[in-house]
């Protein structure tokens, strides 16, 4: 059972098909894990097609209706059928891979993981997921471990896969998602019985503080 979920506005973009591709893949995965979201987001596209069946049809020319298909087709997307498909808790620990699997050329327990301090570790998704502006990435964090202190240019979207954390302003399990921004200065510390493994989507580059700001080149 998850706690922390996306907020409504980030899950009726969703729903729309209107957020980018990194914000997708954290909300498909939070979607693994929370039934609560699953069945907000059923009744989100079920109002999107009432809406869609109460608006007029407008002509269109024959050229435009190609280039609008194949724009569609030549954006790669997140199915939200993935989430709906992993309905048991238990399945939670393979369900979370699934919307991230087109991206790895690895199976989930054979990441090969990039050190950055003797207690962090990340695997880097951006040059994978190729969206500009957008920073994608497992991060690993030992038990116990404090990530410095930092706060974020843009948005910060993390979800946890395994483990947990904490920050200021809560406790963080498995599924939770946490949305973090300008306003939030935050030192978040994984918690002591397990290793804690997130998905984070960054739109800008975390910003540390104080004498940390030399982890800066590792960790942004
Ligand atoms: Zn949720």
């Amino acid at each position: 059972m998850s706690f922390h979920h996306p907020d409504d506005a980030l899950l009726m973009s969703y729903a729309a098909g209107s957020v980018r591709i990194p914000q997708a893949m954290v909300v498909a995965v939070h979607l693994c894990f929370c039934h609560e979201c699953r069945s907000s987001l059923k009744k989100l596209n079920h109002l999107g097609g009432l809406m869609l069946n109460a608006i007029t049809p407008a002509s269109i020319q024959d050229d435009d209706f190609e280039n609008l298909m194949q724009k569609i087709e030549s954006e790669p997307s997140i199915s939200q059928d993935v989430a709906h498909k992993n309905q048991h808790p238990q399945d939670n620990a393979v369900a979370w891979f699934k919307p991230l699997q087109r991206y790895f050329p690895h199976k989930a327990n054979e990441i090969v993981w990039q050190r950055q301090t003797s207690s962090i570790s990340k695997f880097d998704l951006s040059s994978l997921v190729k969206v500009p502006g957008f920073k994608v990435a497992l991060q690993k964090i030992n038990a116990g471990t404090k990530v410095p202190t930092h706060t974020h240019k843009g948005t910060e979207y993390t979800v946890v896969l395994q483990g947990g954390f904490s920050d200021e302003l809560g406790v963080y399990h498995a599924g939770d998602f946490i949305e973090r921004d300008s306003s939030h200065k935050h030192t978040p510390q994984a918690l002591q019985n397990e290793n804690c493994i997130c998905l984070t989507v960054l739109n800008a580059p975390l910003q540390f503080t104080g004498w940390q700001r030399i982890f800066n080149p590792f960790l942004s």
